[in-house]
């Protein structure tokens, strides 16, 4: 199956100059969504993951029904002042835009095999920012799974010495 089909550009959103890459096509699509799923459920069964956590909000989208498929746990990132709990905390850039990133204080056990998950990489800052949460955690780093990555933005550069999964390329 070829995931590229199930992908739309938007362009000029949500700014001028940004080709946006619409992933609700894929998601909408039954058989699409499966496919790509079971790819990354494979890849998190090779790396023994204990725990999913994603970014709000399409991280949630990718990295849920790898979780129930797997029959572990997720644990999600959001926004600050969005969870109600005790959180820790992380300042990130954004291909546009900058934010803070938290997660719960007892999300993550210390040494836990993480898979983390989100739907595309463009800089890098949002999935730096997780990796840092999880960490800070105590959490390992397993491997890292993304539906889409725009390599043209060079996020790569900052997963160094991580395990990345990508199903397509832009
Ligand atoms: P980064 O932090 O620059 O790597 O941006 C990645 C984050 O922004 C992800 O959480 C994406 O959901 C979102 N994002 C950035 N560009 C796009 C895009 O073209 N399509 C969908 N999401 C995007």
């Amino acid at each position: 199956m070829d995931l590229r089909e199930y992908i739309t550009i938007v362009p000029d959103w949500p700014k001028p100059g940004i080709k946006f890459k619409d992933i609700t096509p894929l998601m909408n699509n039954g058989e699409a969504y499966k496919y790509a799923t079971d790819q990354i459920v494979a890849y998190a069964k090779e790396k023994n993951v204990d725990l999913i956590v994603g970014p709000e909000a399409r991280g949630f989208i990718i990295g849920c029904p790898v979780a129930y498929s797997l029959g572990v746990g997720f644990a999600p990132v959001r926004k600050e002042g969005k969870l109600p709990r005790e959180t820790v905390k992380v300042s990130y850039g954004l291909e546009y835009g900058k934010d803070v990133l938290t997660i719960h204080k007892d999300a993550i056990q210390p040494g836990q095999r993480v898979l983390i998950t989100d739907d595309l990489l463009a800089t890098g800052g949002t999935i730096d920012a997780t990796i840092k949460l999880v960490e800070q955690l105590g959490g390992v780093v397993a491997g890292i799974a993304f539906l889409v990555e725009l390599s043209y933005l060079e996020g790569r550069s900052k997963l160094d010495g991580y395990d990345v999964l990508t199903l397509l390329h832009y």
